[in-house]
């Protein structure tokens, strides 16, 4: 072994997107550095919970210390920190992997954000994309990690400046940890700071108090240890032992996030299945909500031990909740694989998801207003489960809330929207649509708005896809405003209103000329109830896709054929009647109505006109005739 220790160190290049992460890191994130002590201690302490878990069928691994802990030393003459675990360890071919490329998928969108990002949301984010170590280089301008992997008898000194190269090269195991890791940051200047054993105690009380291994703090390099926080595990407390503070720096270690949880979810299950949860919806979305590699992000202990965090204990519409389960039942020496099949982890999904959503309910309920900061957030996820958890379609259903044309600004429900329907409406009515105030004035609305019905106004791309999978509300189907039939013409006008009524001869006439001039690209043309003060709008087909599911899918690449949509025209409308009246002679000043009327509606839905330069040539010839 000695020969190796001899062997010049081995310089390597970070990854490119690890040297562009660490130069962004350390330029673009000025404030709230303290997140670097976080990480660390999140690694180390990640680095004893799967000691921990490999120990379970290698008892040897523990050897005579088997006692997780993590010590920080302070060292304010030689100004540097360290930060060393008893943990799993890395051997060499682990630290190059682990400490020279980045692993996640997500990381150029973080680096994209990050770049852009102010200062407090940079930090942030760090935690959020799992390249913590690399924090380190915030305030370090060397960093050395000196590991040894459980069971083998040889250590490496992983060593960088976090400027393009790094080094691994042989430790002499006597100067390494006996098995664990080792990290040395020496201080930048301006980060002497963190050698002042008052801060640093207060800043890992604060950022990982209920990290679950213990922390013990060392002043000097041969101050006595003491130890700072005890690595209970808060959630086998019972829930009147836990402060809200308490429950916010769990939250914060186990969310890697800043904010405050909006729903703190603590319990414990007895019965069939004996776990306890402890379990937080966010305040605010992660950037990565919408990451398709996102998974749930629920972590699962058993009696204490972390196993792992891809069990999938939550649905995918509900990836939003953080937190974990740690469960009585499941065997120990389960593999990570076998725990997918057990029967015990399908009684741990169904329980926690039904509380979820059965907290949720509560919350609605007892506070409203902190309820919709939830469904704000995470209202575009939660639908998601409307087309994904047929059975739980009910639940989420009433834990919408909607944007409609009589709640304004407001949130509305689909228990008020059925309260309030007009005699004779069989339907709950919604436009789909990427901006509320483009949809809020959509010309298919006028004729129900004139009716006073309610039209739930969906922007979220989610929204297309739920309300077409067959769902109703006691006993209402949903029905979009701009496809098919609108069939008002049963639901009564207020008072002193007419009814639109039917087109005259002249106007079939008419409507009959626009359909066979527009030939092809309509599906058809007809007289509309729906509109009001418009001449003019463009409907879906009864049977089909609605038009902007037809839009999503285009944009997405997943569609070839264009349906034809319907054009309907107001019978009622100053311009349709004066347009029928134009006599058969005029025909180029007829084709030219047809086509720009279609054009117009095209327009009104955000489309481009069919041809623009056809366009343009035919508002031209129909402006200067009006102006003769
Ligand atoms: P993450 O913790 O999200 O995986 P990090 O950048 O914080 O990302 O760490 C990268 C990897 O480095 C870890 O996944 C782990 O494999 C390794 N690592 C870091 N610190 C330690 C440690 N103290 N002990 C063992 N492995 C570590
Ligand atoms: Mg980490």
């Amino acid at each position: 072994m000695t020969t190796m220790t001899e062997a010049a160190p081995q310089t390597r290049s970070f990854e490119a997107d690890v040297a562009k992460l660490l130069h962004l890191m350390v330029h673009s994130i000025y404030s709230d550095k303290d997140v670097f002590l976080r990480e660390l201690i999140s690694n180390a302490a990640d680095a004893c919970e799967k000691l921990r878990y490999e120990a379970i069928s290698q008892p040897d691994l523990l050897g005579e210390d088997s006692q997780p802990g993590i010590t920080v030393t302070l060292d304010a003459e030689g100004r540097c920190l360290t930060i060393e675990d008893n943990g799993i360890g890395m051997n060499e071919a682990e630290m190059a992997e682990a400490l020279g490329t980045i692993a996640r998928s997500g990381t150029k969108a973080f680096m994209e954000k990050i770049a852009g990002a102010k200062d407090a949301e940079g930090s942030q984010m760090i935690g959020q994309f799992g390249v913590g170590f690399y924090s380190a280089f915030m305030v370090a301008d060397r960093v050395d990690v000196t590991s040894r992997r459980g069971g083998t008898d040889t250590a490496a000194t992983w060593s960088s400046d976090g400027l393009g190269t790094y080094t691994i090269q042989p430790a002499d195991v006597a100067d390494a940890p006996a098995r664990g890791t080792r990290v040395v940051l020496h201080l930048k200047e301006d980060a002497a700071t963190y050698t002042d054993s008052f801060t640093v105690e207060r800043t890992i009380k604060t950022q990982s108090g209920h990290v679950p291994v213990p922390i013990i703090l060392k002043d000097k390099p041969d101050a006595e240890p003491k130890r700072i926080t005890d690595g209970a595990a808060l959630w086998t407390r019972s829930k009147n032992e836990v402060s809200a503070e308490d429950y916010k720096d769990f939250y914060r270690t186990v969310a890697g996030q800043f904010d405050e949880p909006a729903l703190t979810i603590h319990y414990r299950a007895e019965g069939r299945h004996e776990y306890s949860v402890l379990a937080f919806v966010p305040e605010t979305r992660p950037l990565d909500l919408f990451d398709p590699d996102r998974a749930g992000r629920m972590k699962l202990y058993v009696r204490r031990v972390f196993i792992t965090d891809e069990a999938q204990i939550l649905p995918r519409y509900l990836r939003f909740v953080r937190g974990l389960v740690d469960s009585s039942d499941l065997p120990l020496n389960v593999s990570r694989e076998m725990i997918q099949e057990s029967p015990a982890l399908a009684g741990i999904q169904k329980g926690v998801a039904n509380r979820v959503l059965s907290d949720l309910e509560k919350l609605s309920a007892s506070d409203a207003e902190r309820y919709l900061k939830i469904w704000e957030a995470f209202g575009a996820v939660l639908k998601e489960g409307l087309c994904e958890d047929y059975g739980r379609r009910e639940t989420l259903l009433g834990l919408a809330r909607f944007k409609s044309t009589v709640s304004g600004s407001q949130w509305t429900s689909l228990k008020d929207y059925v309260a309030s329907v007009k005699e004779n409406q069989t339907a709950i009515y919604y436009a789909t649509g990427p901006d509320l105030d483009r949809l809020a004035s959509s010309p298919q609305l006028e004729g129900f708005r004139a009716r006073g019905i309610e039209v739930l106004l969906l922007t979220d791309q989610v929204d297309s896809f739920w309300v077409t999978s067959g769902v109703d509300y006691e006993g209402k189907p949903f029905k979009s405003v701009t496809q098919g039939l609108a069939d008002l013409s049963l639901i009564p006008l207020p008072e002193g209103q007419e009814p639109a009524s039917t087109a005259s001869d002249a106007v079939n006439t008419f409507i009959a000329f626009v359909k066979a001039t527009l030939g092809d690209a309509v599906a058809d043309v007809c007289a509309s109830d729906r509109l009001t003060e418009s001449a003019v709008c463009l409907v879906a087909p009864e049977h089909g896709m609605d038009r902007q599911l037809e839009k999503l899918l285009a944009g997405a690449g997943r569609l070839d054929t264009a349906t034809r949509p319907v054009l309907e025209i107001n019978p009622q409308h100053a311009l349709i009647k004066k347009l029928s009246e134009v006599s058969d002679g005029e025909t180029e000043l007829r084709e030219d109505a047809a086509h720009l009327l279609f054009d117009e509606a095209r327009i009104a839905d955000g489309e481009l006109p069919i041809d623009p330069r056809a366009f343009s040539a035919r508002l031209t010839r129909v402006l200067s005739r009006g102006l003769n």
